[in-house]
């Protein structure tokens, strides 16, 4: 009977009103929104004289903010969910919880579960684990071919019509590397406004690869995975993408190469997009002499000079948006010796101070692009709802209260005991990383508040 408790407090939360006072929504000037059956109701500049109370509705809780940065709920096209099957490693509710403490208001779940999600039942199923948990809103990933095999393509309509609505498709884990099937569920997704979101890696290029393929692989005589194996495959898609007019989006972009090869798929006026994984943005494959596997990822860290390429790229909107790319992975899969481990890092509950650090410590990306690149973009290509701020800064009125409020300036250090996720993977453990999400809102009922689930 919890369930039907937890949905009956959500239904009382979303009747609650909330005055947020002293928001920047974006960084800009201080104001204060009303949140009121879910939607934000109003905002009027900080400090407007009249009584708290006026023309409010009964019960409305006053959160002073203190200037607080207001951002819309973050979305997350790329996140391991592990459920069903590896419950140990990770479950909707842990993920969820992680998701909604780093600010997160929507994550798509990847499909590489067991059993895979290749069928309405099972994308079904994680689509109302998601909704029982209530931390964040949960979108099913359906696989493009049938038990991640790459032989033949999995019901992506029975998925995409099922309650789930699925409309992001991938292998993710797996390359679709036979090139008439990825043409054919390119073709196949069209019908419903879907999006193939590709895991891009030859095969054949990159039998038994263990890290980066370059100086450092040379110097650890461990087997290279070269940037080369990504971009074939980026190539090759994109000119399928432009061939029959549908949506690609390539997975976890790690190479210089590789946001080239955006650029110019962009340039044509295909219709390709690209994420960046937060470890893609920070750490090198150099990290990789220290052989602890908590570094070792697919796609690899690379060269320093890639990580500028990327920050690049997303800067300059050749990549549209962060994903985390979050791959819970239980210690005896994970601390053990390089070769043997999973590829995989926690991703959720620090991306955010990720890109703060790399994009917006450097100037590179304001609080107008984080939420572009965080938030809008990603909605965007998922196929969500309008956000609830748009890219001018402004608070809309009338859209869902579904925002994150951050405090961008204590720096803290990532202690992995701390995290909501079942996993200890987190490669950022005794780094110092700036920002901290002090509360979300899903459809103005609080996720988190004061740092913390509510
Ligand atoms: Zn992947």
């Amino acid at each position: 009977m919890s369930t039907s408790g937890q949905v009956q407090n959500r239904g009382q939360d979303q009747g609650r009103a909330w005055v947020l006072r002293r928001v920047r929504p974006l960084g800009g000037e201080p104001v204060d929104v009303l949140l009121a059956d879910g939607v934000i109701a109003g905002w009027r500049p900080a400090g407007s004289t009249g009584p708290d109370s006026e023309g409010l509705p009964p019960g409305t809780t006053i959160l002073d903010t203190d200037g607080l940065i207001l951002l819309p709920g973050l979305v997350d096209l790329h996140t391991h969910l592990r459920e069903p099957g590896r419950e140990d490693a990770e479950t909707v509710e842990s993920g969820t919880r992680a998701a909604a403490l780093g600010g997160y208001t929507s994550v798509f779940a990847m499909a590489n579960t067991n059993p895979v999600a290749d069928t309405a039942g099972v994308v079904e199923q994680v689509y109302r684990l998601g909704i029982d948990a209530g931390h964040c809103d949960v979108r099913p990933v359906g696989a493009v071919t049938v038990g991640l095999g790459g032989q033949r393509l999995a019901e992506l309509g029975a998925m995409a019509g099922s309650a789930a609505g699925v409309r992001v498709f991938s292998d993710d884990g797996h390359c679709v590397s036979d090139a008439q099937l990825m043409r054919r569920a390119l073709e196949y997704v069209k019908a419903f406004d879907g999006v193939v979101a590709q895991h891009a890696e030859e095969p054949r290029l990159t039998e038994g690869a263990q890290m980066n393929e370059g100086v450092v692989a040379a110097r650890l005589g461990l087997p290279g995975w070269p940037a080369v194996a990504e971009e074939a495959i980026i190539a090759r898609d994109a000119l399928l993408a432009g061939h029959v007019d549908s949506r690609l989006h390539i997975c976890h972009v790690s190479t210089a190469g590789s946001v080239d090869i955006i650029r110019w798929a962009k340039a044509k006026g295909w219709r390709v997009t690209a994420e960046v994984t937060p470890h893609h943005l920070l750490l090198t494959d150099d990290l990789a002499s220290s052989y602890d596997p908590v570094f070792k990822v697919n796609p690899p860290l690379r060269t320093a000079a890639d990580v500028a390429a990327l920050r690049a790229g997303l800067a300059d909107g050749t990549i549209d948006c962060v994903a985390t790319d979050h791959a819970p992975h239980a210690a005896q899969d994970k601390e053990t010796e390089w070769a043997a481990a999973r590829p995989g890092m926690l991703g959720l509950e620090t991306a955010l101070s990720v890109v703060i650090e790399t994009m917006v410590v450097g100037g590179r990306l304001d609080w107008a692009g984080v939420a572009d690149r965080m938030a809008l973009a990603p909605a965007r290509i998922g196929g969500l709802k309008s956000p609830a701020a748009d890219a001018s800064g402004s608070v809309a009125v009338g859209a869902p209260a579904t925002l994150t409020l951050l405090d961008p300036s204590p720096w803290q250090v990532v202690d992995p005991q701390a995290l909501a996720s079942r996993s200890r993977n987190t490669p950022y453990a005794g780094r110092s990383l700036p920002g901290s999400v002090r509360a979300t809102f899903l459809r103005g009922r609080p996720t988190v508040l004061d740092g913390k689930i509510v």
